[in-house]
């Protein structure tokens, strides 16, 4: 029996096993590690892949990060903030739609505007959805008293990506003034406050290796994440990591295939967690969400934020459906996953499994939601 068929063997891989998983390249490896980290997905959390709609809000950004096409020196791009009212019409839109739940991502600033914009939403959406549609946030580290605010005022989940877990590799790519631990406390509070802890790390990094990719996995079990968004690294040009971007063209089918392995690992290690099918895989290939879909994730982030604004929330190049309506986005995306034979959890919040067995109360009011 090889290496990769005696780990697929066993009812959850070994810590040490996930560094084995994430450099299995052979194609027919390959096949059967997807394979497997499916069969895992169906069992734990089923073939229903739920819908958060995305908000890119705003790509005003204090950081400085270097891999990142909206970081505070990039000064190609044309800053915005989306009114509240059209936040709120496209929230609207989505609980209409069935979808269970929204994230509000953007640029990271704590001044007391931002502050009070964002529990204006947060509590604005919850009022129009009969407080049925879940509010995801994303944006950035912040104070206990701000992360305590928004929570009062109804969003349950955050995610905050860690990039990596290993502080010497951060410091690569982030400048001095960024902390690694500063950003690994912000996820322990989180986490104690009481939300849905989202975290994850960027793959394929120049100079990333499958070990400390594998030690992201056990980071995740660590911190009590259980909500993984993690996606490919794809260079931008006006940053200072675009080195890459020489490479990257016949680098492209490696780092979607790594990205693949990353998800399938990580479903077979996590086993009952939610893990998306980022955006960014749609880069690499036109159906790279789908194909994350097959190798264990089960949820999709559709862009509603409107068309006109989404030019200029270029994370990495290559950015896709640039021009694509929440509407279009919608329909493109039904078909593509009802042919793999998935089904979309519309009317369902779609919390973890992982964080609904820690959290009675939250089970009963899946519950509820599920029979409503
Ligand atoms: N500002 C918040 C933060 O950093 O947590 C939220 C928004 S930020 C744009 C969301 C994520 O985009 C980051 O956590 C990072 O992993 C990802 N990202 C940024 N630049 C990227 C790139 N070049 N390739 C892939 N992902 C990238
Ligand atoms: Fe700002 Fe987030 Fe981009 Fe870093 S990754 S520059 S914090 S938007």
């Amino acid at each position: 029996m090889s290496r990769l068929d005696a780990i697929l063997a066993k009812p959850r891989p070994d810590p040490g096993d996930l560094a084995a998983l994430l450099g299995a390249q052979a194609p027919e490896e390959q096949t059967r590690l997807l394979a497997a980290a499916y069969a895992v997905k169906v069992r734990e959390v089923g073939s229903v892949v739920y819908f958060r709609g995305l908000f890119e809000l705003s790509n005003r950004c204090n950081k400085d990060c270097l891999y990142c096409g909206i970081r505070r020196s990039n000064q190609k791009v044309e800053r915005y903030t989306v009114p509240v009212d059209e936040i709120l019409g496209g929230a609207r839109w989505a609980w209409e739609q069935g979808y269970g739940s929204v994230v509000l991502q953007s640029g990271e600033r704590s001044d007391p505007a931002f502050i009070d914009l964002i529990t204006e939403l947060v509590t604005k959406i919850r009022g129009l959805s009969n407080d049925q549609l879940a509010i995801t946030l994303s944006v950035g580290e912040q104070s206990e008293a701000t992360y305590r605010t928004w929570f009062e005022a109804g969003a349950e989940r955050y995610l905050l990506r860690i990039e990596t877990s290993d502080p010497d590799f951060y410091r690569r790519i982030h400048p001095a003034d960024h902390s690694w631990e500063r950003r690994r406390d912000c996820l322990r509070l989180l986490h104690s406050i009481g939300y849905q802890l989202g975290s994850g790390v960027m793959i394929g990094l120049p100079g990333q290796s499958v070990e400390q990719l594998a030690r992201d996995i056990l980071f995740f079990e660590q911190e009590k994440v259980v909500m993984i968004g993690m996606g490919p690294f794809i260079p931008h040009a006006h940053t200072p990591l675009r080195d890459g971007i020489r490479n990257f063209v016949w680098k492209r089918h490696a780092q979607l295939a790594l990205a693949l392995r990353m998800i399938a690992a990580t479903r077979l290690y996590l086993q009952d967690v939610n893990i998306a099918a980022a955006t960014a895989l749609q880069t690499l290939a036109p159906d790279g969400r789908e194909q994350g879909l097959m190798a264990g994730a089960n949820v999709i982030m559709p862009n509603l934020t409107d068309p006109k604004y989404r030019s200029a929330y270029q994370l990495y190049d290559g950015k896709p459906c640039l021009d694509e309506s929440a509407t279009q986005c919608r329909g493109c995306l039904e078909t593509r996953i009802t042919s793999l034979g998935e089904t979309i959890g519309f009317g369902q919040r779609g919390d973890s499994r992982r964080f609904l067995g820690r959290n009675v109360a939250a089970a009963t009011k899946e519950a509820i939601c599920r029979k409503g």
